[in-house]
């Protein structure tokens, strides 16, 4: 964990700032200045890059609460939100428990900045001068951060909703992170290659806004990898199951009674409600049909994959 400053509290999640987007804002400021200036806009163009930026993590701020509010309508609890260099990020603890609450704690971030973009293009058509341009700059980029947001690989939103999508029509969650953490990856690529075709770009900002996009390429690429590992241990968790790993002898006195028919997840959680080295087995019936112990589970899980 680096730094950061909190910078409220809502619902029991931190509101963190890290200093990445203080270093961000300042190289924005540095890039749109000129380009405010160039378009006459107001008397002071730093001022109004500054007035520009600050709008912009308002509004990526806005996109991430909408995320918040969704995870909290659904019961998920959320330890923090995150505006770091490339947006934000919000913790959600847990993860949702059926594809379509996933779908919409997903989705709601990007609809959010598409109408704030709409919102703010339509405020531009009204207004003149330095407010114009801010207006017109920040609607311009909140449309793109929800296009963006939307392609369908991990770990962006579109990526979240593939997976929810997927989830929801296989009934595989490790189906779905395999499927969108692949076109996470490739998304990733495809922004490399990019990047370095725009170094022998002829214009003064070709280097800089090359570099911007490897960094977000770079980021694209971990998120993606990092939910491909998270996908290999959730097929694992999915492939467990009791009755397969339940041993014929009679349980000991102090083991804890559990389902036979749990499998995956469900048998994780019950055990870890319970911890125990044993556990019996018991039918519809509640009748023990077995045990299970715990080194059993632990086993086949590291043997799995
Ligand atoms: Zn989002």
């Amino acid at each position: 964990m680096s730094g950061g400053w909190r910078i409220a509290r809502i619902a029991g999640a931190d509101i963190i700032v890290r200093p990445s987007l203080l270093v961000m804002g300042v190289i924005l400021v540095i890039v749109f200045a000129p380009q405010f200036e160039s378009l006459g806009a107001g008397p002071n163009p730093y001022l109004t890059a500054v007035v520009f930026v600050l709008s912009l993590y308002v509004s990526v701020l806005l996109h991430e609460l909408a995320h918040l509010a969704a995870a909290l309508w659904f019961g998920m609890s959320v330890s923090s939100v995150e505006l770091h260099l490339l947006g934000g990020e919000t913790r959600i603890e847990g993860d949702s428990r059926h594809p379509w609450q996933e779908l919409v704690t997903s989705i709601v971030g990007p609809v959010t900045s598409f109408v704030i973009g709409l919102a703010a293009l339509w405020g531009a058509q009204v207004t003149s001068g330095a407010t114009y341009s801010v207006l017109w700059s920040v609607g311009f980029i909140n449309l793109l951060i929800a296009a963006f947001n939307m392609l369908p690989g991990l770990p962006l939103d579109g990526g979240r909703v593939l997976r929810a999508l997927i989830w929801a029509t296989t009934g595989s969650e490790a189906k779905g992170v395999r499927v969108a953490g692949w076109i996470g990856r490739a998304a990733a690529l495809a922004l490399m290659a990019i990047a370095v075709s725009m170094l022998f770009g002829e214009d003064t900002f070709a280097i800089g806004r090359a570099l911007l996009l490897l960094a977000v390429a770079l980021f694209l690429w971990q998120g993606a990898s990092y939910a491909l590992r998270q996908g290999v241990a959730l097929a694992r968790i999915g492939a467990l199951r009791a009755e397969q790993l339940m041993r014929p002898e009679t349980p000991p006195n102090d083991a804890v009674p559990i389902s036979v028919d749990l499998k995956g997840r469900d048998l994780l959680v019950a055990m870890a409600e319970n911890p125990s080295n044993a556990y019996a087995l018991v039918d519809g019936r509640g009748t023990v049909v077995g045990t299970l112990f715990a080194s059993s589970v632990d086993r086949a899980y590291r043997e799995a994959g």
